[in-house]
């Protein structure tokens, strides 16, 4: 036992419900604003783009909400997902700390992004929806959205990032043999993508921009809703299944996590590991620092403002209270598409503000070379995204070499990289740049946030 890398669990450990933190925190989330009133929005105003059920777990006040049986028959695809102890990367790095990962790169989209594209695609198929439409960075989320929508029956159109489209063409083939429709964004074809077009008909994209498309298509056509992948209040209680698992594989490794490590584009599946944790050490049952990676190129936590701002670039979106580069924020196009959004999880700023999580951001070249460490000795090869977590795993793992110091380490290696091989050929090949964000682009960016509220 004393070499045990892999920390399986049951089928009968599969979750059977989301654990939702907002009940148990010490103050509660400011509420998303309607852009024209500035009041709260109610649930009306969120009915052309998500269906009902979704609203009310946006807004649940209830500690667990159950997982609907047909969603747990197809997380048996995958679930629950293994957590590996990295034996090799702490012999490589010499250090005394213990290092844990959750690996969800096992789904078959390859992230964690399926544990809320199904109960999303779900949801709105037991309502009568026909089509979603989304928007992809990476090109992850949208390929869990038309895998999830083959399995429930409703097509997918996807607005995918331009700089992401022209770097992952594989990412566009998956997502049409899930029988899924992708436009390069910004499009021609909603009014939103044509505006940016006239401006900067080179424009490489965003996800506020790509999010602008797909909602402005969802509102307008009443078969229609829009799905998002992360930032939301319910998509990161979908992704609690991740944390709620570890809990128990720690246990079975005889662990408590002193420092956990999560990388954050919209916060989902940082909120997804940590959030189960959080209600523990809320508890006072363990006592983890909790710790958000994101890239320097797009730091929304640490060099962003607290303020409401719009989710999206055209200003669509109800108005969230979040930590963000302003929605005009058009981050350099680095490898890990995934993190690149102006804005951050409103719940997980709150908790920010609320001092019950830290933030790092890291540049891309030392991510990857964390990636080809953590590839070299452990096996799998992480997407851009979990590099950021490496990252910052392999510098607490250091730390602890130099203090002497035996802390048990957990982070989520939340995707593989297999689809991304060009970023690593780029690294290879000495071609990846770490592109400095100057304070006058942020201040300038955040120029543009609303006014008045
Ligand atoms: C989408 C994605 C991310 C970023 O989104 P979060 O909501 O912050 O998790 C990170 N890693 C992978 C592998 C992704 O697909």
């Amino acid at each position: 036992m004393d070499n045990q890398v892999k920390y399986l669990l049951p089928e009968s450990d599969l979750p059977r419900q989301w654990y939702n933190i907002v009940p148990d925190l010490p103050a509660p989330p400011p509420p998303p604003l309607h852009p024209g009133t500035r009041e709260p929005v109610g649930p009306d105003d969120l009915a052309p783009l998500f269906p009902a059920a979704l609203i009310m777990q946006e807004v649940s006040q209830e500690s667990y909400i159950p997982i609907p049986e047909p969603v747990r028959d197809v997380y048996r695809l995958w679930r629950p997902t293994p957590l590996f102890r990295a034996r090799r990367l702490e012999r490589d790095l010499g250090t005394p700390a213990r290092i844990y990962y959750k690996y969800e790169g096992v789904s078959p989209a390859g992230s964690h992004k399926p544990n809320t594209a199904v109960p999303q695609a779900y949801y709105n198929a037991a309502e009568g929806v026909r089509k979603l439409t989304t928007e992809t960075g990476a090109g992850q989320w949208g390929t869990s959205l038309a895998f999830a929508g083959a399995l429930f029956g409703i097509d997918v159109e996807v607005w995918m990032v331009r700089s992401s489209y022209d770097q992952k063409p594989y990412r566009k083939m998956l997502m049409e043999t899930y029988g899924a429709t992708v436009h390069a964004s910004p499009s021609p074809i909603t009014q939103a993508g044509r505006a940016i077009l006239d401006a900067s008909p080179d424009s490489t994209g965003s996800l506020g921009i790509a999010i602008s498309e797909a909602v402005e298509v969802a509102a307008t056509n009443p078969d229609t809703r829009y799905a998002l992948g992360s930032v939301l209040n319910h998509v990161l209680m979908h992704q609690t299944v991740i944390g709620e698992e570890a809990i128990k594989q720690l246990a079975q490794a005889g662990e408590t996590p002193d420092v956990i490590v999560g990388c954050t584009g919209g916060g989902s599946n940082f909120g997804g590991l940590v959030f189960p944790f959080l209600r523990e050490k809320l508890a006072g049952r363990m006592d983890p620092v909790i710790r958000a990676v994101e890239p320097a190129a797009c730091p929304s936590f640490t060099r962003g403002t607290y303020a409401y701002d719009f989710g999206d670039t055209a200003g669509l979106t109800p108005l969230l209270k979040m930590h963000t580069l302003g929605h005009e924020f058009v981050p350099d196009p680095i490898h890990a598409g995934g993190l690149r959004y102006h804005g951050m999880s409103p719940l997980l700023s709150h908790i920010y503000e609320l001092g019950m999580i830290e933030a790092v951001a890291k540049p891309q070249s030392e991510c990857f070379a964390a990636g080809l460490r953590f590839a070299r000795t452990e096996g799998i090869v992480p997407a851009p995204e979990p590099t950021h977590a490496v990252a910052a795993c392999i510098e607490e793992a250091l730390r602890c070499k130099e203090t002497g110091e035996e802390k048990v380490i957990l982070t989520a290696l939340c995707g593989h990289g297999l689809l991304d091989l060009q970023a690593y050929g780029d690294y290879l090949a000495g071609q990846m740049q770490d592109l400095e964000l100057s304070g006058d682009a942020i201040a300038e960016a955040l120029r543009g946030l609303p006014a008045g509220v």
